[in-house]
């Protein structure tokens, strides 16, 4: 027999990729009795109601809160401060608050005062994703194995963070507890630094007078390709995220820049041991990586290569 819920009704402000993971995990896990949601635009709330997302799509994030017992926020992190402000007046007492929201500093300072005495605020960040965006885009299974970390600020209800641990944990995800600096430093240089090198290569590939745009797309296997995976993410949900992650995203470019540096006197040195001792130390990150779980171990990010023919063998297998 299966558990009982552990909500009663989920309200989601914006149905996303984010937003409709969660949609399809919470069904799938059992984890709510029903699903209220709602998006900024008819568009988004329509697709949201013919894809049988929530058991209801309301048109404001007043009316979609009324009545929940818990509440995320999935919005663009820019977002977060408006929409709090927006539903503050509707939001049942005893309901916990959260967000997926991938800045967590910003996200505290913007939603805080705008949390009624009775509720529980617990900021969330899933830290799982694809570069795709929209009610489409999401899938049950997104948060299998990956982190969301909660940042509950001081003097957080601990019933209220454990239930929301639970919630995650029921959806798949591994579930850490940080401080909400912490944890923007932290994905500061995994994730945000990351993403702007990938905007900026591809940017930079872009503009280079002596490459035709032909001859990027037709080599891109050479590594550029996997940048643009990473560089073809949501423009507004990165916008926001550097905006929000200012000083963090700019303290590790410090660092970045230096290393960069390092490497580039190196090279016009000829002085191979530095670039040796580096791509070994880097090349033991990504298989801590991988026996971590984090990711597999397939050659060439796992691309099927199933359309090539058969590998002619110079000798004969056993039993041929
Ligand atoms: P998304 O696919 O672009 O979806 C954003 C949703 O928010 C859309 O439904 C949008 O509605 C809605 N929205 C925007 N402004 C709104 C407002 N003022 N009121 C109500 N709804 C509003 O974004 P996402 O990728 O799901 O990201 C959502 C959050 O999760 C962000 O904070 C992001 O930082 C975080 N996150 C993202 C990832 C990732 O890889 N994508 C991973 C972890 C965490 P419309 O469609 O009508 O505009």
């Amino acid at each position: 027999m299966r558990a009982a819920p552990l909500f009663n009704r989920l309200a989601l402000i914006g149905v996303g990729l984010i937003g409709s993971s969660i949609a399809r995990a919470a069904r799938a896990q059992n984890a709510v009795r029903s699903i209220v949601a709602t998006a900024r635009s008819v568009e988004t709330r329509a697709r949201v109601a013919e894809l049988g997302l929530a058991d209801q799509v309301v048109d404001t994030s007043a009316a979609a809160v009324e009545g929940a017992d818990l509440v995320i926020l999935c919005t663009p992190v820019g977002q977060c401060g408006r929409v709090a402000a927006e539903i503050s007046a509707h939001l049942a007492p005893g309901a916990i608050l959260s967000d997926a929201g991938s800045v967590k500093g910003a996200v505290v300072r913007d939603v805080s005062p705008h949390v009624p005495p009775q509720v529980h605020f617990v900021p969330a960040h899933p830290v799982a994703g694809t570069e795709s965006s929209g009610p489409d885009a999401g899938f049950a299974e997104l948060f299998i194995n990956r982190w969301c970390i909660l940042t509950p600020p001081q003097g957080a209800d601990p019933v209220a963070v454990k239930k929301l641990a639970d919630f995650w944990t029921l959806l798949g995800a591994n579930v850490e507890t940080m401080d909400a600096d912490h944890h923007d430093r932290v994905l500061a240089i995994t994730s945000h630094v990351p993403h702007l090198i990938a905007y900026t290569i591809v940017g930079t590939a872009d503009e280079l007078g002596q490459v035709t745009r032909s001859e990027v797309l037709k080599f891109s296997a050479g590594g550029f390709r996997d940048f643009t995976r990473i560089a073809a993410s949501d423009p507004t949900m990165w916008r926001d995220v550097f905006l929000a992650n200012k000083d963090a995203v700019l303290d590790m470019l410090g660092t970045f820049s230096e290393d960069l540096a390092q490497l580039t006197r190196a090279i016009r040195r000829g002085d191979g041991d530095t670039l040796f001792d580096l791509f070994t130390r880097t090349r033991a990150i990504r298989r801590g990586i991988v026996s971590i779980g984090q990711d597999a171990e397939v050659p060439d990010f796992g691309r099927p290569h199933d359309k090539l023919p058969p590998v002619p063998r110079p000798y004969a297998a056993e039993g041929e």
